[in-house]
This record gives C-alpha cells, sequence and structure tokens, in this order.
C-alpha cells in the first residue's frame, strides 16, 4: 500500500473534490479558480539573534482569495513552516470565512522558526522585518492577519506597529486582529476560538449528533495541545460541566479519570514549563491522549495527528477539531465507518475568525463593544454556522439520488454518491457560497 499523502494542501485540494461531487451545478473551471490560491509571497531577511549570530530566515504569505472580501489569517512561527502548509492554512480560511458568513476571505502566513531556540526579542526583530518585507502584501482591507500557532497578541501589537509607522496618517488598526485590548484589540478575541467551539459543541449535541448525549454535562474531554485555542478550551469545557481526562502539550500528556482541573494545569504548566508531573494524574505520551477513552476528543495542537495508521485506536465517541487540518481523509474514513462524527475545523474553530472581524468592524468604527456584547453576537454566528452545515448534511443525505440523476444529467463525474460527513457537508456550504459570489460580481468566466 502507498504511504498516505500527508500534504496538507493536498489534503485541502481533496477535501474541496469531494464537496464538489455534491454541487453538480457548480462549473468545473470556476471550481478549478476557487481552489487555488491567487497568490504565495516568500520573503528571506537577515537577524542578528541575542545569541550573537546574524541568521537567515524565510517567509511565506499566501493568499488564497479575497472573492468574498480581504483575505484573512493568522501567522505561525514554527520549524515544519512550508509553502504548502501555508497554501492550506489559507484556502481553509477562505471555507472556514465562508461557513460563518463572514465577509472575508483567505489568507495565512509563517515564518519558519523554532520559537524555543530564540529569544523574545528575537521573535520581535524577526516579526518587523517579516512585515515590513511583506510591505503593501498585507493592508486593512486586502489581507488581515491574525495570531496563529506560537504568536500572540504582543506580536500582533508589533505587526500593527510596523505597519503603521509605514503608512503614517490614517487609521490603520485594521490591518492585524488580536491584538492587545489596549491596542485596539477587541474583548472576548483571547478567548474566542475555543469559545466558539464550545458553542459549536454544544449546538451539535442539542441537535442529537452524538446519541443519548444532549448537553456537555459529564462528558468526559481529552484535549491534545495546551496552547491558546486548548488551554483556554480546557477551562471553557470545565466550566461548562465537561470532565478533562487527558491533556497534552509538545512535552508530553497527562490522564486522570477522576478529572483534571484546568486551573491546577494552568499553574503547573506556568511553574514547571509542562503539563507533566502534575499531582493526582499520570504522564502519558501524546499518543495516549489521543487514543484516551473520552466522549469528546479535542485536537488544538498541528495538522495530521489523527491518519489512517491511529485512527482506528481513537475511542473517543466525537471529534470537535479546534486545531486546522487535524484529521486526514483516510482517518475522516475510518470516523465515519465507525459512526464517529467530527466537526470539522471550518466550522469549529472558526470562532476566532468570527471576533476578528468584530475586532476589525470595531476598528473601522473606532468603537469598544464590552464583552457581553461580542460573545453573544459570537454565539449567534456560531449556532447559525452549526445549523447550517447540520441542515446540509441532512438535506444531501436525503437528496442523494436525485442529486446523482442531476450529475448525470449535466455529465459530471460518475459514481456512487455516498452520505457526507459533517466536513463534507460544511465544504458545500463553504464553496457554494463563494462560487455564487464569484459569479455575482463577474470575476469568472
Ligand atoms: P499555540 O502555539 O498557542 O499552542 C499550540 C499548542 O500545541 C502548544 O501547547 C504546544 O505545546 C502544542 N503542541 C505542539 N505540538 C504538539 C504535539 N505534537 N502534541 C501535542 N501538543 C503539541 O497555538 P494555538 O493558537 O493554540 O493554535 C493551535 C491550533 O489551533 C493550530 O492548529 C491553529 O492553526 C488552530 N487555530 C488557532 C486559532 C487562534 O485563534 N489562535 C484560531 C483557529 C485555529
Amino acid at each position: 500500500m502507498s504511504p498516505e499523502e500527508l500534504n496538507p494542501f493536498v489534503i485541502a485540494q481533496q477535501q474541496c473534490d469531494r464537496a464538489a461531487r455534491y454541487l453538480p451545478g457548480l462549473e468545473p473551471g470556476l471550481f478549478e479558480f476557487l481552489k487555488r490560491p491567487d497568490r504565495l509571497v516568500t520573503v528571506e531577511f537577515p537577524i542578528a539573534t541575542t545569541s550573537g549570530e546574524v541568521r537567515n530566515f524565510v517567509g511565506y504569505r499566501c493568499l488564497h482569495s479575497r472573492v468574498r472580501g480581504p483575505g484573512k489569517g493568522g501567522i505561525r512561527y514554527h520549524p515544519d513552516v512550508t509553502p504548502d502548509e501555508v497554501r492550506a492554512l489559507a484556502s481553509w480560511m477562505t471555507w472556514k470565512c465562508s461557513v460563518v458568513d463572514i465577509p472575508f476571505g483567505g489568507a495565512k502566513g509563517g515564518v519558519v522558526c523554532d520559537p524555543k531556540e530564540l529569544s523574545d526579542q528575537d521573535l520581535l526583530h524577526i516579526t518587523r522585518r517579516y512585515i515590513v518585507e511583506l510591505n503593501d502584501s498585507i493592508g486593512p482591507h486586502t489581507d488581515i492577519p491574525a495570531p496563529d500557532v506560537n504568536t500572540n497578541a504582543r506580536i500582533m501589537a508589533i505587526v500593527y506597529d510596523t505597519y503603521d509607522a509605514m503608512h503614517p496618517g490614517r487609521n490603520n488598526l485594521g490591518v492585524v486582529t488580536g491584538k492587545p485590548v489596549h491596542v485596539g484589540g477587541s474583548l472576548g478575541r483571547n478567548e474566542a476560538t475555543s469559545r466558539g467551539g464550545l458553542v459549536v459543541a454544544q449546538r451539535a449535541l442539542e441537535r442529537g449528533v452524538l446519541e443519548g448525549s444532549e448537553t456537555l454535562e459529564g462528558l468526559t474531554v481529552a484535549i491534545q495541545g495546551f496552547g491558546n485555542v486548548g488551554g483556554i478550551a480546557a477551562t471553557l469545557f470545565h466550566e461548562a460541566g465537561a470532565r478533562l481526562v487527558a491533556l497534552s502539550d509538545s512535552r508530553g500528556g497527562v490522564l486522570s479519570a477522576g478529572g483534571i482541573d484546568p486551573a491546577a494545569a494552568h499553574a503547573h504548566k506556568l511553574e514547571t514549563g509542562s503539563l507533566q508531573g502534575m499531582p493526582g494524574c499520570s504522564d502519558c505520551t501524546n499518543d495516549d491522549v489521543l487514543e484516551a477513552e473520552c466522549d469528546i476528543l479535542i485536537p488544538a495542537a498541528l495538522e495530521n495527528q489523527l491518519r489512517g495508521d491511529n485512527a482506528d485506536r481513537v475511542r473517543a465517541r466525537m471529534i470537535l477539531e479546534l486545531a486546522n487540518g487535524p484529521t486526514t481523509p483516510e482517518a475522516d474514513r475510518s470516523f465515519q465507518e465507525r459512526g464517529i462524527p467530527v466537526v470539522p475545523d471550518i466550522l469549529a474553530n472558526a470562532g476566532g475568525v468570527t471576533v476578528s472581524y468584530f475586532e476589525w468592524v470595531q476598528n473601522n468604527k473606532n468603537e469598544q463593544w464590552d464583552e457581553e456584547e461580542v460573545n453573544s453576537r459570537l454565539e449567534r454566528v456560531m449556532r447559525r454556522a452549526a445549523d447550517g452545515v447540520l441542515d446540509k448534511q441532512a438535506r444531501i443525505n436525503g437528496s442523494l439520488d436525485e442529486l446523482d440523476a442531476e450529475r448525470t444529467r449535466l455529465g459530471r463525474d460518475v459514481g456512487p454518491l455516498e452520505p457526507v460527513d459533517l466536513r463534507t457537508a460544511a465544504f458545500v456550504v463553504a464553496v457554494d457560497r463563494v462560487a455564487q459570489v464569484s459569479l455575482d460580481r463577474g470575476i469568472w468566466p
């Protein structure tokens, strides 16, 4: 058997291809245009690091689509950043913004570096030089960055400051989101990705996605990744009545069938730099966390964590993707066969970009909304998006014969249509919306 395809951009394209089978009216040429990124900018620059060396760093910024609005997407600092990873993440942003119906397209950026071996000062220098080199590839109405893996509000403040110095005399706050609140950030943005995931999980349970469990009360949860998204999800799911039975970060994991107190986990990580060694828990590997017996598994770290080679060992009853791209198509197939619903990234983690949109609106209007307003607007958007995807799944699966007949009539590819999982339903919603706007705007043909 050939090894599983793990290139995230190939995977992102395969996910689109699958969705296109359920959109028989979608012109093949339009679909090809929608799948491809508009552009990829590569920059390279030297930094004098605090350790005394001068090193060159490579950074990328991909704009996938601006059909529905300015490009939007985070900046990642990680040694594994590649052009195809950035392309994949940018395209997922296009589909994500479309699923929650906010007026943004998709983009993503990254710098190849290992923050663990760089000082905070080095990261600030890298940020300044990266933004200077990107120049007008980003802008408040063209392409708007945000935080992602290993970047945070402090780094977003530097992005803003650098761009603002290059474009004096106008309100540039909207060039980046996820800023500190006192530098034009939005209340609630830090928690937004995890809070949005919580709302989606609660709505999915209410709608019967997990048989016999209509609320989170008493459900067991395992979380991979304990950074911005996973760490805050731990707190919010615990507050909502779930029991945390497994947690991990890049240094390893911990298990406790009796439940892990997230406040104690945060304190332990702050003190020791790791989750391992927590009193009352047993240390374990990252794989043990992915394979822990639990009701809901939340991958909140990186891509390709659930693959063909480990999916059958996953014992969760449901998966909520707060990371981008954690599940490969082979793993998706395995979960679908076993009746394990996967709430896909482009829906489950869209709370972050939704509050980023609110931040951008506040910046453009010079307003500061209070946290209750941000959270209640977020909840409305996320519930509506979850309902949209669940309704689409039901509608497609209830009309497979009609869709098949339509495909045959239009001479599209042949072969039986299987029932769709939530990912494919979400892609159908997303691709259909972007296609419609491309046609209405006359971008295609
Ligand atoms: P982060 O840098 O704050 O945290 C990443 C966490 O993952 C860290 O705890 C790290 O130790 C852990 N990790 C790394 N490799 C691991 C491994 N092999 N096993 C277990 N843990 C590992 O990043 P973040 O902002 O929390 O982002 C996490 C994921 O969520 C990414 O996929 C990101 O694209 C996605 N996401 C983030 C946001 C956002 O607003 N920050 C929004 C949507 C999606």
